[in-house]
């Protein structure tokens, strides 16, 4: 079962990607409307009405209390999407006639995105006209970064709509469920890439972060490594390593001098020839020259990066080839940050 709620402002085309996920995957369409108009726990409501439709698919419209959000989310099926397009795009497919104006149109906007209220005299009115005098409504910026993913919408073409949702939906084997899909369950490399990045976060190199894992063939984690200088040795952002610290030394330039350890060296050192046969290393960041002889002395079977780092990438390649390497890149739609400014 999947739940998924449609976060948006004005003709964003939240009912347009509702009516796809209706008519072409058979999920049932839920107005989030209809549920704060019965002036109770709404988030509530619709939960409740969700446990009746139990295990059909959901996609619930308009959300835009970050209450209910929130509690939603505890949901594990949930998956919040946010919808987002031009402010003109949007201004000509908008639905409501009383917004007859662009200004009048980007008035209304600017209060759902940011809370700002227009000083105008009407513009309670218009509010009211338009059923947006509600308390528990949240300015929709803050909603949407809650969403596990923004879609923009910047055409009014449904085929290629369709594809991208097509592609959101995608199902790697006809057995499994929608609860199984990449927008619930990222697949091995996706997931392992993710920790690569979160172990990036504590790297302490001035120059970059880079974070590497070491996962054997039963997709367990055998080592985590991150780059910086040395155990026992001033750490490269407190000034450890002179090379790094020469702003006039380029990316890839002179890394006989530095002093800081590779992630993919850390990591390599850490789980040590035996665990490293057969597994796959994962990598933010592609590997450099030296890193890669490594790996191809370790063991190490396939490697997966999401980030392209240096210009010798080709002679990498050719090398990882060479050593029977496969090497892959694995796009991540958002890296993932530790740090969120409330
Ligand atoms: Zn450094
Ligand atoms: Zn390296």
């Amino acid at each position: 079962m999947l739940i998924i709620g449609l976060i948006g402002s004005l003709a964003s085309g939240k009912h347009f990607i509702a009516d796809i996920f209706r008519k072409k995957h058979g999920f049932i369409a839920l107005e989030y409307k209809d549920f704060k108009s019965q002036k109770q726990d709404a988030a509530k409501e619709c939960l409740e009405k969700v446990k009746e439709a139990w295990p059909k698919n959901i996609v619930v419209i308009g959300i835009d209390s970050l209450k209910t959000l929130t509690k939603m989310r505890d949901n594990p099926q949930f998956f919040g999407i946010g919808v987002e397009g031009p402010v003109i795009l949007r201004f000509q497919r908008r639905k409501h006639a009383i917004l007859d104006s662009l200004e009048k149109f980007v008035q209304v906007d600017d209060f759902l995105q940011f809370g700002v209220k227009s000083h105008e005299s009407d513009f309670e009115k218009l509010l009211v006209r338009l059923h947006l005098e509600d308390e528990d409504l949240s300015p929709l910026n803050k909603c949407m970064d809650s969403c596990d993913l923004r879609l923009i919408i910047n055409t009014n073409d449904q085929a290629d709509l369709e594809s991208k949702i097509e592609k959101l939906l995608t199902v790697e084997s006809k057995a499994q469920q929608l609860t199984t899909t990449h927008l619930l369950c990222p697949n091995w490399d996706v997931y392992f890439s993710m920790v690569a990045w979160i172990t990036a976060s504590h790297g302490n190199c001035v120059r970059h972060r880079v974070g590497c894992i070491i996962a054997d063939t039963d997709q367990r984690i055998v080592a985590a490594g991150y780059n910086g200088t040395p155990d026992n040795i001033k750490k490269c952002d407190q000034g450890g390593c002179e090379r790094c610290w020469d702003m006039s030394i380029d990316s890839g330039e002179r890394l006989d001098e530095c002093i800081c350890i590779h992630g993919e060296e850390s990591a390599l050192l850490e789980a040590g020839r035996r665990q490293c046969c057969g597994a796959t290393l994962y990598v933010t960041h592609s590997p450099c020259r030296q890193c890669s002889k490594k790996i191809a002395q370790s063991g190490i079977k396939r490697v997966v990066y999401s980030q392209e780092y240096s210009s010798g990438l080709e002679r990498v390649r050719k090398l990882f080839k060479e050593a029977g390497i496969e090497l892959v890149k694995q796009e991540l739609q958002t890296v993932p940050r530790l740090i969120k400014l409330i």
